[in-house]
Formats: structure tokens, sequence, C-alpha cells
């Protein structure tokens, strides 16, 4: 879900962008055939019409099993394509393409969720969206975007090296999983929790995230998600023993909430920054105009100004970009317009800067209400609420690794030149979190091109450029080539 909340927030030039390759003009990308692409196509269009919401209608085992027959038939042993998860209609699926010969040097993996969010056929304009549409240059149809384009792209990319004979020199894995957007089997989780050993890797690619940024046509930059923010939910509530309205005492649940409501309004959380938003911000100072750049620069020197913090952080992209941000997003309360209510409850919805757990957060709020009436809850993604909350904190962002930077920077570069390849913390977040956790460096990257101003994933009419699918089939062929290679 993440990249459409990454889009255009932190991006850092690296300088690990392998200084001027001339490479493009003398190595110019192998393209997908026609017949390539005719597959790439079709496999596209079964998956977006195989709903794969957490819904009665969705169901992600059906599209996995159908992933899986095409493996099986392109000839992978079957030991090498693992459907396999906790729940019948949610199950994942694993696919191994084994090194020419064993070695020790750890995976790739590459993480791509199934399931996409619910889309009405009502809402959208002239089109299902479990339909897959062609129109106008576009492709369209719920998952364009999120991200049953890199899922099909991937799958197709396995079948053509394998088809092709080609021999990496160590595993690459895919993993297509269940419920990154809620319910509750998160097959990312799930396989790295009880299968690690079919899923442990050396790093993780996972084109949740990142992409290339197109502005009027021309490529803006490259993201290359190297953090994110942890998504959480408090729930906060207020009870009372109610009574009558006509005689009001001063305790009164709605008050209660609301006066920590208003509290939490008033508060920001510490100004932080770490090496993915330094980076950015250090590159920014060079394009933002005199006023915003000095300050940028004043954040940036140790120790940090908070006056200049405070002027930049007017800016919400800004200021959600340096620290923890908690809101109250739902309301609900009382029982009657003439009763005393017995219960207020808010949710308040946190992305938690890396480095901190959802734990800390809701002690943090428990702290700033400073009122022993209130509860304040943890709700979990699947929606079930629990006194505390996890303990997990998203990882402070790895170090750029020159065998995923260097490919990923040259091919970028072949195919739109002159791009900058930017790293950036999202304040959305993925199943990337999962492996993260035990320590495997994640990489959020797509290789899929979108106007800045056409993201839809979640949305309505979700679509994207057919050009966009046929330049991140080329990207990721090479890609995973060069992976598998190093
Ligand atoms: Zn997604």
């Amino acid at each position: 879900m993440s990249r459409h909340f990454a889009s255009s927030l932190l991006a850092a030039i690296l300088s690990i962008a392998c200084a001027g390759t001339a490479l493009s003009a003398q190595n110019p990308l192998p393209t997908a055939s026609a017949e390539d692409r005719a597959m790439a196509r079709e496999i596209f269009k079964q998956l977006i019409e195989i709903n794969t919401t957490d819904t009665p209608l969705g169901n992600v085992t059906t599209a996995n099993v159908a992933m899986q027959k095409r493996f099986l038939d392109a000839g992978f042993p079957a030991a090498d394509v693992q459907l396999l998860g906790p729940d019948a209609r949610k199950q994942n699926l694993v696919v191994r393409m084994r090194a020419a010969t064993p070695t020790t040097k750890k995976p790739v993996l590459f993480l791509c969720h199934m399931d996409v969010v619910e889309a009405l056929r009502a809402d959208w304009t002239s089109t299902d969206p479990f339909q897959f549409v062609e129109k106008d240059g576009f492709y369209y149809g719920r998952g364009t975007q999120d991200m049953k384009e890199s899922d099909a792209v991937l799958v197709a990319t396995f079948l053509r090296l394998h088809r092709d004979g080609y021999k990496p020199n160590r595993d690459l894995i895919l993993a297509l999983t269940a419920d990154e957007e809620g319910g509750h089997f998160n097959g990312a989780k799930w396989l790295v929790q009880q299968h690690r050993e079919l899923v442990d890797a050396a790093f993780v690619i996972n084109p949740d995230a990142g992409g290339v940024e197109l502005d009027h046509g021309k490529t803006v930059a490259a993201d290359v998600e190297a953090t994110e923010k942890v998504y959480s939910d408090f729930q906060i509530t207020a009870t009372n023993r109610g009574g009558h309205s006509s005689v009001p005492r001063p305790d009164n649940a709605i008050y209660e909430l609301t006066t920590a409501l208003n509290k939490l309004a008033a508060y920001s959380f510490p100004f932080e920054m770490n090496g993915v938003t330094r980076a950015y911000f250090t590159n920014l100072a060079k394009q933002e105009k005199p006023q915003t750049a000095a300050d940028i620069r004043a954040i940036l020197a140790t120790p940090p100004d908070m006056a200049a913090a405070k002027r930049l952080g007017v800016n919400p992209e800004f200021s959600s970009n340096f620290r923890t941000t908690c809101v109250a997003t739902r309301l609900s309360g009382g029982h009657a317009n003439n009763a005393l209510p017995q219960t207020a409850q808010a949710n308040v919805n946190c992305r938690i800067f890396p480095g901190h757990s959802p734990e800390d957060i809701r002690k943090q709020l428990i702290g700033l209400f400073a009122d022993t009436k209130l509860n304040v809850k943890y709700v979990s993604d699947a929606g079930d609420t629990f006194d505390t909350a996890p303990e997990r904190k998203a990882i402070v962002p790895p170090t750029p690794i020159a065998e995923v930077f260097e490919p990923l920077t040259r091919l970028t570069q072949t195919i739109w030149p002159g791009t900058p390849v930017t790293t950036e913390m999202s304040n959305g977040a993925t199943d990337s979190i999962y492996y993260a956790e035990v320590g495997i460096p994640c990489y959020g990257y797509s290789a899929v091109a979108l106007e800045r101003d056409d993201s839809r994933a979640h949305g309505r009419d979700e679509r994207l450029p057919v050009d966009s699918y046929w330049k991140a089939l080329d990207f990721f062929y090479s890609f995973a080539k060069a992976l598998g290679s190093e």
C-alpha cells in the first residue's frame, strides 16, 4: 500500500549511483519480445480478473493456484513452487529459482502481495474494477497500481528466465502473499515467522513501494524506499455511569475524551532525523528557495535549530517526515439526546518514526492525556483491540548496499536516462517491516512510472499506463538477472 503515500515525500540523491556509467549507450537493455509481452499481459489480465479482496467474494488462493499452475506447466519442480498458508482462502505462493550450483550466498527475495483493496463497480466511472480493460493507453482494474502489475511482472520474469535457461549464482525467490492490505492472515509475516527457510534472503526487493515519478511525462526521480514509518491505531475510550441530561455533572465521558483530543491536537512529537531523511534534506536544500534552504540547513546543524524546524513544519509533508504523528480520525459517543454519555470513543491513527514501537507511543499518549479515567488500547490491522501494543520498532534504515543499488541505478538510468535514483522514507507501510525486524534489509522499488498526480491505489478508476508496464517488465528481467549473477 505504500508507494502512493511515499511518492515525492523523501528522496535523497544517492552518491553511490555508479558515477556516470556509459553503459546505457553500449548495452541497451534487452526488451521483451512480442510473445513475452503477450504472456505478461495475459498474466496481468488473469490476476486483475481474480478478485483477491478480503471480502466473501475475494480469494487470494485462487490467484496463487493459477500462478502455481503456470510455474508447474513451465517445468519448475513442484518442490520449488509451494502453496501454503494458515487459511484456505489466503494461501501464499513461494517460488524458488535455484542457483546453478549449491552456494552459501543468500538468496534474493522478491516480496509481492497478491491481495487488493475492495472496489465497488458503482464507484467506478465506466469500467468494472475486476475486469481488465485497456483504454486510451492505460490498463484499468483494481490492482493495476497496487500491486498486481508488479505481481504479474515478477511472475512473467521468473517464467522468462526459466525458459531462457538462466541459471543464477544464488537462489531467487518470489513470494506472492495474502493480507497486506488488512485481514487476519498476513502472508509475508506468516512466512517469515513460520517458514523462515522458505523466504530467508540477503535482502528483500519489495515492489509495493518506490517507483519512477513522472511530471507531465517527464521523469523526475526514481524513488527507492529504504525505510518506513510504522502504522498504528489506538482506541481512546472514556466511560461514565451516565444519567439524566437534565442534571449534568462535571464528570462527562464526552468532555473527558475531547479534553484529551485537544491536548493531542496541540502536541507535536519530538523532531527526529535518520540517515535517509538527513540525506534527503541535504539534497533538498540545494533546490529550495533561499528561506526554506536556510531553514533546512539549520535543522541539519548540530544541534538542530528548533525555530527553523517549526517554520518548516508548517508544511505537513515536512512535518510528518521529521516526527511521529498521531491524529484523531474517528469519533463516536453517547446513546441518546437526553442522556449523559456513558461512552465516548475516538480512533487515533499514528505513523511512528523508525526507532519507536507502538507500545512506546501508546505510553506517550497515556502520559500526554494524563487522565487515568481514559483507556488507551491498541487496534490491530485486523481491527481487534489489545491492552498493550506491539514492541516492534521500524528498523533504522540500512546503508544502501551496492549489490542492489549498482544494478538498480544502472538499469533505471538506461530506461529513464538522466533520472536521479533517490532513497525515501515512506509515511505509509508495507510488509517489508516483518523482514526488516528480523534483520533482512528491504528496499522498495517497483520500476513503475506514474504521473505524480495520478496515484489511484485503493481509489476509483485505478489504472496504469501500458508503457509503464512494458518498462517495468524490461527492468525486472535485467534486474533479477543482475542480482542473481552477483
Ligand atoms: Zn500495496
